[in-house]
């Protein structure tokens, strides 16, 4: 018997098999869960498609998170398929590249505008969207980062976005724990992505990682999976609005 066998739920946020939406992936599949997939156009639809269809998946749909309209007919299209669903996975995140560049206080109003729309609000949306396809309950989980509660040099706009998207987290699982529906997040290590690439100074996180946590190690992709793993199956049935930590236990300051 697998953890998650005879659950359903849709994963947004493979751009290759580097990204951590990839490593849930792979967990939840080796843990009997039906998998559904987005990605954001057709360059990545060539590279999502053949990862999902090695997972047995077969509905694999386009979704610009910063469209209401895409989100709404994700949902849509999984409501006619399945009927309901037991999980969200939100590992999505889009800043451009000057604003974490340039230092924080240049940030533009569109910049600031569109990392938090992508960011963070996506996941309010997404929410929104798959309520109606969990009237048992149900787990959604997102990925932040450390940005969020202190300032990372080269994290700017991005940290403030993983800073609303924690809140959000605690907003949506104080309305929806009545419901059964349970919202968390996972804050992951640095890990080498095609959204990490973004970030400044980013070999130098993974040093600080190797130097200063207790591990003394970057933690891996199939780590946050996990770890989210966890937060989906009903072993975490009494979490809810948690950031769940998944770093090397970083805590430990310079000299
Ligand atoms: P990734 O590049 O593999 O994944 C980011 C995903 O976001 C991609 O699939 C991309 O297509 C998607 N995306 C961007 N804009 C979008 C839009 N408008 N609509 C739909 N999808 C969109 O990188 P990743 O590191 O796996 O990132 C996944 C999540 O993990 C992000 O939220 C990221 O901030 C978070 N995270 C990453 C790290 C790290 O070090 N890599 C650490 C902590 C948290």
């Amino acid at each position: 018997m697998g953890l998650m066998d005879g659950k359903r739920g849709i994963i947004f946020g493979v751009a290759n098999d580097k990204s951590i939406a990839w490593g849930v992936a792979q967990q939840l599949h080796a843990a009997g869960a039906e998998l559904a997939f987005t990605y954001l156009n057709e360059a990545l639809e060539k590279r999502v498609r053949p990862l999902a269809g090695s997972l047995g998946s077969t509905i694999i749909l386009p979704c610009d998170v910063g469209s209401d309209d895409d989100i709404a007919a994700v949902f849509k299209e999984l409501e006619q398929q399945w009927g309901t669903i037991d999980f969200v996975v939100h590992a999505v995140a889009f800043a451009k590249r000057e604003e974490l560049k340039n230092p924080f206080h240049q940030t533009s109003r569109d910049g600031f505008a569109l990392a938090l729309d992508v960011s963070a609000y996506s996941l309010v949306a997404m929410t929104h969207y798959a309520l109606p396809l969990m009237p048992d309950g149900g787990s959604i989980v997102t990925m932040s980062y450390l940005g969020a509660v202190m300032a990372v040099p080269g994290y700017s706009v991005m940290g403030v976005a993983k800073a609303a998207l924690e809140a959000s987290v605690r907003y949506l699982s104080a309305e929806l724990g009545v419901q059964k529906v349970r919202v968390n997040a996972v804050s992951a290590g640095p890990i080498k992505t095609l959204a990490a690439s973004g970030v400044g100074n980013f070999n130098k996180k993974l040093r600080t990682m190797e130097e200063r946590s207790p591990l003394r190690r970057t933690v891996t992709q199939e780590e946050v999976g996990k770890a989210t793993l966890y937060l989906l199956s009903d072993l975490s049935s009494g979490v809810t609005g948690e950031v769940h930590y998944v770093d090397g236990g970083f805590n430990i300051s310079a000299e």
